[in-house]
């Protein structure tokens, strides 16, 4: 199988365009058309010379996501299931900052993405996790979320917004052209991002550089359910993402009774290697805290929870579950989520609790894909 032409850095393209003795403006004409006008034909890169553009078309794929099902109103989350070569599902959820409830621009977006097709670290709560792991994705996969949605996104252009042909009047080549629309990046979708860490860290190379996507580090925040050593390893990269910790429970025994990864990784270790890389990085760490009913929710975590936001001087975001089909566990009752929002702000930890409604499309990344594998069977 051909490796894909995103998953390429500047510095490999530069090295093989060097060994067809090619001028490094092509490799900049090329990102141009990967990375502006996010063309997804080689006949499109019409600067390119022909027999060039044949040669990158024997050297390398050029693959782009099948948008399978959409769900989701334009001014609020909206959820991508895409098909991949292979023909595996993964998901993308985009999220706009103001949820537009009254009809004001939402105009900075976040999307989320996701690094493999399932997971296998099998969280009792999760849908990725149910079927297990598939594979990882490669980071041209990874890169391509953004640029699919961006795509999409021009062509269905939001009433009221700047017409995609107004702008292609301007410059001939800007037919292509499609304005930027992500700024900030969450890694939780489907998959444990540390775990498919390589091809994470050259996907978010690709999507920051300058010659890429362009969004900077401080806006890509990563989501990890705890892998200890792989949170080291990125406290010493160049590149200073933000961290989010998947918690959802303050003492081991809470963690070990729906997140298997906690008897790998205990909390002593988890914390500890969150401290290096606070020590390394100076940045916040976010933990992100699910409330499930009668599992995590008790009164009992507030005092350990709140030991951990003031030693790490950390955010906790609360989020209610959302259901999953065919598990069994279901989200408190508002009273008893706004009890423990209030109990974490008494013992003075900076916390926020989601209180979003129309959580059937807000729910989790990994159960559009399961109900639509299931509806394929
Ligand atoms: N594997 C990584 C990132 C993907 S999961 C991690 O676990 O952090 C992204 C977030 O969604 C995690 O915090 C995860 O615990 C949470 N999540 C999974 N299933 C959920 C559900 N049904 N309701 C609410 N949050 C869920
Ligand atoms: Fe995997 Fe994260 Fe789901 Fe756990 S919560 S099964 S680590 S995707």
């Amino acid at each position: 199988m051909l490796s894909d032409i995103k998953s390429q850095t500047l510095h490999e393209l530069q090295t093989q365009f060097r060994t067809w003795s090619q001028p490094d403006y092509r490799v900049s004409q090329l990102l141009e058309w990967l990375y502006v006008h996010r063309v997804t034909d080689w006949d499109a890169m019409m600067n390119l010379p022909k027999p060039l553009r044949h040669l990158l078309a024997q050297t390398y794929s050029l693959l782009t996501l099948e948008l399978i099902r959409k769900q989701g109103a334009r001014d609020s989350t909206q959820k991508f299931l895409w098909q991949l070569s292979d023909g595996a599902l993964i998901e993308s959820v985009l999220i706009p900052a103001n949820p537009a409830l009254y009809g004001e621009p939402s105009d900075r977006h976040t999307l989320c993405v996701s690094t493999q097709v399932g997971c296998a670290y099998g969280c009792k709560f999760c849908a990725s996790g149910l079927a297990g792991w598939k594979r990882d994705l490669h980071p041209g996969e990874i890169v391509e979320q953004v640029l699919a949605v961006e795509r999409w996104h021009k062509g269905n252009p939001k009433p009221g917004t700047r017409n995609p042909e107004d702008i292609a009047a301007l410059d001939p080549r800007s037919a292509f052209r499609i304005p930027r629309l992500i700024d900030n990046l969450v890694i939780m979708g489907m998959g444990e991002p540390l775990a498919n860490y390589d091809n994470l860290l050259k996907a978010l190379t690709i999507l920051n550089a300058p010659w890429g996507r362009g969004i900077g580090a401080r806006k890509i925040t990563i989501s990890t359910s705890g892998l200890a050593p792989q949170i080291r390893k990125l406290a010493d990269e160049p590149l200073q993402f933000r961290l989010a910790i998947s918690l959802h429970g303050a003492t081991d025994e809470t963690r070990n009774k729906i997140m298997p990864v906690n008897r790998k990784y205990p909390l002593r270790e988890l914390t500890a290697a969150c401290e290096y890389y606070q020590q390394q990085n100076r940045r916040m760490i976010t933990f992100e805290y699910i409330l499930i009913a009668g599992v995590n929710d008790g009164l009992d975590q507030i005092k350990p929870l709140a030991q951990l936001a003031h030693r790490f001087k950390a955010k906790v975001n609360l989020i209610p579950y959302n259901k999953v089909e065919n598990l069994p566990w279901t989200r408190p009752a508002n009273g008893a989520q706004e009890a423990f929002l209030a109990a974490l702000e008494k013992q003075k930890v900076h916390a926020t609790l989601r209180r979003e409604k129309g959580h059937d499309i807000d729910a989790a990344c990994g159960q559009l894909r399961l109900r639509t594998e299931r509806e394929l069977k």
